[in-house]
């Protein structure tokens, strides 16, 4: 017993240990980044030396695997970017072009700062609907400034009545516009 190897229990005596992907592998090969016995079936060549598939990024791009921490913080921050625009569409529907284009570039804006500008379907989905949770702010708070009770708005045979009179989801391609944002953004 001299040396002691980073897996005493299954080292052998020339240093070999199990690949991590393949129990019934010895290895003496590791991985440059996070160090773990890696074998040549999965060892990916990089520029930086070999690396596991985790490290090298083969099962997927790094890109498209963003920490919940990153998303969770993305979400906070577009969804408080979404309500902002949303509440001030409700009190200027006029101006509903440019909200449309705050709404979607702000939000989505603040969203990828947050994720560290990484993208992915995980990403696309929150931001489309945190851009929709802001069209739906924007419906209420008009509503509520038009002295709608907001119940009625939830009783379906009056959906179709607000749906013209307030137009209770704005005109659709204004509507579109924050959704394509946040689709294109993150894919
Ligand atoms: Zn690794
Ligand atoms: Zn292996």
């Amino acid at each position: 017993m001299t040396a002691p190897p980073p897996y005493p229990s299954t080292a052998t005596a020339t240093g070999e240990v199990p690949c991590t992907y393949h129990k019934d592998v010895m290895t003496r090969l590791r991985c440059s980044r996070c160090a773990k016995p890696i074998c040549p079936k999965e060892a990916v060549r990089t520029p930086v030396g070999l690396r596991c598939p985790d490290c090298a990024g083969v099962r997927g791009l790094p890109t498209y695997r963003t920490p919940a921490t990153s998303i969770a913080r993305a979400a906070g921050l577009g969804l408080a970017v979404a309500l902002l625009v949303g509440v001030v569409w409700g009190f200027f529907p006029a101006w509903q072009f440019y909200l449309a284009l705050a709404l979607g570039f702000g939000s989505v804006e603040v969203m990828a700062r947050a994720a560290k500008f990484k993208r992915g379907r995980d990403l696309q989905v929150l931001a489309i609907g945190i851009v929709l949770a802001g069209l739906v702010v924007s419906r209420v708070v008009l509503s509520q400034r038009l002295a709608i009770p907001l119940s009625e708005v939830n009783q379906l045979g009056e959906y179709a009545t607000y749906f013209l009179q307030l137009r209770l989801i704005p005109d659709l391609i204004y509507a579109l516009i924050p959704v394509l944002i946040a689709w294109y953004r993150f894919r």
